[in-house]
């Protein structure tokens, strides 16, 4: 399944349509996306944050109850759902983003793949476990 997002509504419309069924926007030009049907599970020895969809997490944002270390930023890291793949973007974060051990740029995606290890800051360290979402259609 695949679909159009309205740049000005976000509204999912069908791959082949040409102007937003909601706003009348014209999307004749923008590219259809593939429906994300994925389930990162970010993976602590205490606790599971489990997303679908485009969060950003830290002290003050998405995972905000488990993610009260001090080394962790407000507003630390961004995770994006682009086509069937995983990211993460450190957003300026104080202290970092790992993964596997390397830090990674700020403002840049770096795909994920299962089984890699996320660390924010150096102290709080996260298991990546992707999953496909159960398909509605058998
Ligand atoms: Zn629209």
């Amino acid at each position: 399944m695949s679909y159009k997002i309205c740049p000005v509504c976000q509204t999912k419309n069908e791959p082949n349509a040409v102007i937003c069924s909601n706003c009348m926007t014209d999307i004749s030009t923008i590219e259809p996306q593939e429906e994300n049907n994925l389930i990162l599970k970010l993976m602590h020895d205490n606790f599971t944050l489990s997303l679908d969809k485009d969060e950003t997490i830290g002290r003050k944002a998405f995972g905000s109850k488990y993610l009260t270390n001090e080394h962790i930023s407000r507003n630390h890291a961004k995770i994006i759902f682009e086509n069937g793949s995983v990211y993460i973007e450190d957003l300026n974060s104080t202290n970092g983003t790992f993964i596997n051990d390397s830090q990674i740029k700020p403002k840049k995606k770096y795909k994920l793949r299962e089984a890699d290890t996320i660390k924010l800051s150096s102290y709080v360290k996260l298991k990546v476990n992707i999953q496909r979402a159960t398909p509605n259609e058998r």
